[in-house]
């Protein structure tokens, strides 16, 4: 008889039990009146006298580890709360809840946007802030003389100048990212291009130094202005819901040809007229137009053989009409009264 495999076979047993009943069964078993204990101290009698001292020792510590571990796992079942007491808990009560975190309007507002021309094939594409004169203006065919190059209207950055592509500045506008995913890819391209951008404003209910503007463009073969129509239609509605009406109002821009501006009936009033639309039933919601063939030149593109439509819009202002906001300044404020409501 080997006791040490008599001790494993306890050992895992008692490992393996999960109720009080359990125990006490698995307890007769081993130190019952015809446990396997008990047989084995019957047996001692039987052997040579020379072998029973060492068994004797060894039966007998058996059954006082047995008694130990016995004691030890009644402790720890009865520690544990029994089934009914289990079932007592009543799991309709509130739980404990947790704060968590949610993500910005104007995140939400992007990624809304953003989503929806992903479903159109487009590809979101990042830009940098940090740009140059040349992506800002020249490339976007923004000649010397046109008034948002002024100092006082853009922020120029007092690092040396890259002299192929004159100042650094912050960018002014997400275009920017027109000129440079064009030098990154030949046609087929279909990108938004989300991103901060800064203009030396002052800061009033509508204004910002700091805002939010997607640009997105389409440049391949046969690109034309219904395209642009198709795409921005499919985006008002989208945004704005099933029922709003659409007009594009010739404008000009130096990189698109032809230019407009893009108006929706006003989601307020549904264009009878109001305050938030100036009671003129519409409301302006992006910039759009044809690139220019100057901008194709500029990254190498063949403007006979490429066309392409450009947009871009202002994500603060979406936002505020979308769910009623009356003040920018609102979006920078932390607030969590403010946030907590999107
Ligand atoms: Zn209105």
């Amino acid at each position: 008889m080997d006791i040490k495999l008599i001790e494993e076979a306890l050992n895992s047993e008692i490992r393996a039990v999960d109720s009080l009943q359990a125990l006490e069964e698995l307890k007769v078993k081993y130190l019952g009146r015809k446990g396997t204990i008990a047989q084995l101290t019957g047996a001692i009698p039987a052997l040579a006298p020379e072998q029973r001292g060492l068994l004797g020792r060894q039966v007998n510590a058996l059954k006082q580890k047995a008694l130990e571990l016995f004691a030890e796992k009644q402790g720890q079942l009865a520690a544990q709360p029994r089934p009914e007491q289990r079932a007592a808990v009543d799991i309709s009560l509130p739980g404990i809840s947790q704060d968590t975190g949610r993500l910005h309007p104007l995140t939400q507002v992007i990624d809304e946007i953003c989503g929806m021309f992903v479903h159109m094939g487009f590809t979101v594409v990042d830009g940098n802030e940090i740009e140059t004169e040349f992506a800002n203006f020249t490339g976007l065919n923004i000649p010397l003389e046109h008034p948002s190059r002024e100092a006082f209207d853009t922020f120029y950055l007092d690092v040396p100048a890259d002299s192929a592509e004159g100042k650094y500045l912050l960018r002014s506008q997400t275009s920017t990212v027109q000129i440079r995913a064009m030098q990154k890819q030949d046609p087929p391209l279909a990108v938004v291009a989300p991103g901060r951008v800064y203009r030396p404003d002052a800061v009033d209910a509508s204004h910002s130094f700091m805002f939010h503007q997607i640009e997105g463009f389409m440049v391949g073969e046969h690109i034309s202005f219904a395209d642009l129509k198709g795409v921005l239609e499919f985006f008002c509605k989208g945004i704005f819901g099933q029922d709003i009406r659409m007009r594009f109002r010739p404008h000009f821009f130096p990189f698109t040809e032809p230019s407009a501006e893009v108006d929706i009936s006003c989601i307020i009033c549904k264009g009878k007229g109001c305050p938030v639309c100036g009671r003129k039933g519409w409301l302006e919601i992006l910039g759009s137009g044809m690139i220019h063939p100057n901008v194709f030149k500029t990254v190498g593109f063949d403007p006979k053989k490429y066309t392409g439509f450009a947009f871009g819009m202002g994500v603060e202002r979406i936002a505020m009409l979308k769910y009623g906001i009356t003040d920018i300044r609102l979006f920078c404020e932390n607030d969590v009264r403010f946030l907590k409501q999107f």
